[in-house]
């Protein structure tokens, strides 16, 4: 007799008027009100989200992201769904944000921000971290905190906080409701499901970030400034722990484009590829092409983008020249912004880019170029400056 168990793939799951996946709403959740609400009054997406309605606040859902580059991510982006989701009429989505954040956080669906500036991803801190998370805890009570489970700290954090609070914690959670939350066990050929715990660290994509309200968005004035300013002297006897030795800068070229965060990519439309080249290296950003431009001998198949080439995922793509077949849009389908240079402003490209600049890929290379040397040798005559005034006083 087979006693293998096997993953229903009918699994039920309910997708919403928001177009939410794999989470079912629980009747704690306000939120499933608030768009059905929004939806009934014939909201298209172009008008403006209701606000999510709290009254009398008496819980918190906390949040816990780094942002980088003064943004949030995705996944920090779903997590923070995940909460509004399932936070009731009487309770508040704050979000823990260690970073500069530039983000409109009432649109992701944040109630309260309790920024830390002065927390930095490239910085291993992990112990001063755990303290402002724990002093955060301390303050707010939460009902539950909700972390996105990845590999560039978040996950990190949200372990050693659940550990050092002994809190109930969930990890790889890809399915969560108002009472339970589901992850993959056994490498995947099983399912296991728990009640809603203290502290949910979230996979990716398992929540759609798009709501269809907006939170209150307020700063949880001076809590980060003094959180920072707490936790943020020379670290004491932690860093006798470990030495941190920073991130080591690589070049661009030399990262693989599936993990390359910023690419431009070279399609037929490119014919002056030297310009081009010297752009890439101008930004710092990762190299690739279309099928055509590999074909005609100006790249080699390693930077192919595209079905029969490489996936990426880049927070921004910037293609030159290419006209987006389907099987170049497979390859950029999870990228973040895709900016599309082309003459033709009706090319297939332009259905899928953010922004789409009309014009001759040459021209825009050539003054991008001119741009960016432009804006480098501002920011090195300023900092000189300011060394100098260091050597003055
Ligand atoms: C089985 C199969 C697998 C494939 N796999 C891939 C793949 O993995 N990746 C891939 O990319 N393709 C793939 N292709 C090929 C794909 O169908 C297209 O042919 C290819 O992507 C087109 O490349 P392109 O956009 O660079 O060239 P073109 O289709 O020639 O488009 C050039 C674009 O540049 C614009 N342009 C022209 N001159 C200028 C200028 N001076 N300034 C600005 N814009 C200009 C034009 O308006 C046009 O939109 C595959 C095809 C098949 C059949």
């Amino acid at each position: 007799m087979n006693t293998i168990k096997r993953i229903d793939p009918r699994r039920p799951f309910i997708i919403t008027p928001a177009g939410l996946k794999r989470i079912t709403l629980g009747e704690e959740g306000s939120a499933d009100a608030s768009a059905a609400q929004w939806s009934a009054q014939g909201h298209g997406t172009a008008a403006a989200k209701p606000r999510r309605a709290v009254q009398d606040p008496k819980h918190v859902m906390l949040v816990v992201a780094h942002a980088e580059r003064s943004a949030l991510d995705d996944h920090a982006r779903q997590t923070i769904a995940a909460a509004a989701l399932l936070a009731d009429g009487q309770t508040l989505v704050v979000l823990l944000a260690f970073g500069e954040l530039k983000d409109d956080v009432a649109e992701l669906g944040v109630d309260k921000l309790i920024e830390l500036a002065g927390f930095d991803r490239r910085a291993f801190a992990p112990e001063r971290e755990l303290q402002a998370l724990q002093a955060c805890a301390a303050a707010l009570a939460p009902k539950h905190v909700f972390v996105p489970d990845n590999a560039t700290g978040d996950g990190d954090l949200g372990r050693r906080y659940a550990a050092a609070a002994g809190a109930s914690v969930a990890t790889h959670v890809v399915e969560i409701d108002g009472k339970h939350v589901g992850a993959y066990a056994q490498a995947g050929r099983a399912f296991a499901t728990r009640v809603l715990p203290d502290v949910i660290l979230l996979a990716q994509n398992s929540v759609e970030a798009k709501l269809p309200f907006v939170g209150a968005g307020e700063c949880l004035a001076g809590v980060g400034e003094r959180l920072s300013a707490e936790l943020i002297r020379p670290a004491g006897d932690a860093a006798q722990l470990y030495r941190d030795l920073g991130l080591e800068e690589i070049n661009a070229a030399q990262v693989a484009l599936e993990e390359a965060d910023f690419i431009v990519s070279a399609g037929n439309g490119v014919s002056d590829i030297g310009a081009f080249e010297r752009l890439a290296g101008a930004f710092g950003a990762a190299i690739g092409a279309s099928r055509v431009a590999v074909d005609n001998g100006h790249f080699t198949r390693d930077k192919q983008v595209g079905a029969t080439g490489k996936t990426v995922e880049a927070s921004v793509y910037i293609a030159f020249g290419i006209s987006g077949a389907v099987q170049h849009l497979q390859g950029i389908k999870d990228c973040r912004h895709v900016i599309a240079v082309n003459l033709d402003g009706s090319a297939p490209i332009a259905k899928r880019a953010n922004l789409t600049v009309v014009g001759d890929a040459q021209a825009t290379i050539a003054a991008l170029i001119e741009q960016v040397e432009a804006a480098r040798g501002q920011t090195s005559s300023s900092r000189n400056a300011a060394k100098l005034e260091g050597v003055a006083a």
